[in-house]
């Protein structure tokens, strides 16, 4: 992929990529990333914290949170659906990682 700028400039580019939702720079590199099976996003509101829309998500029933305090994800917070991803040829697992989060 090409050098990207600005946050907004990556989500632009990786929209047109093969991940199949907007991914930050490094969130979904993976080849097994639940982005390239299209149920992951990464999330910045201007108005929301982080944490909040971590803690949102894990209340709402997300299986995979990566948030602040995990490496490569203080700029945004990665959800996704891996639970429920039989593609993925891993074992189903919730995975929660947002250390300055709490979770
Ligand atoms: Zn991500």
């Amino acid at each position: 992929m090409e050098a990207r700028g600005t946050p907004e400039e990556a989500r632009r580019s990786s929209a047109d990529s093969d991940v199949g939702f907007p991914a930050y720079p490094g969130c979904g590199d993976n080849n097994n990333s639940q982005h390239h099976y299209g149920n992951a996003a990464d999330l910045v509101f201007s108005t929301v914290s982080l944490c909040t829309i971590a803690l949102a998500a894990r209340d709402a029933g997300f299986s995979g949170i990566f948030g602040p305090g995990y490496p490569g994800h203080d700029d945004h917070t990665h959800v996704d659906s891996r639970l429920e991803n039989d593609d993925d040829g891993v074992n189903p697992a919730v995975v929660w990682r947002a250390p300055s989060c709490g979770i």
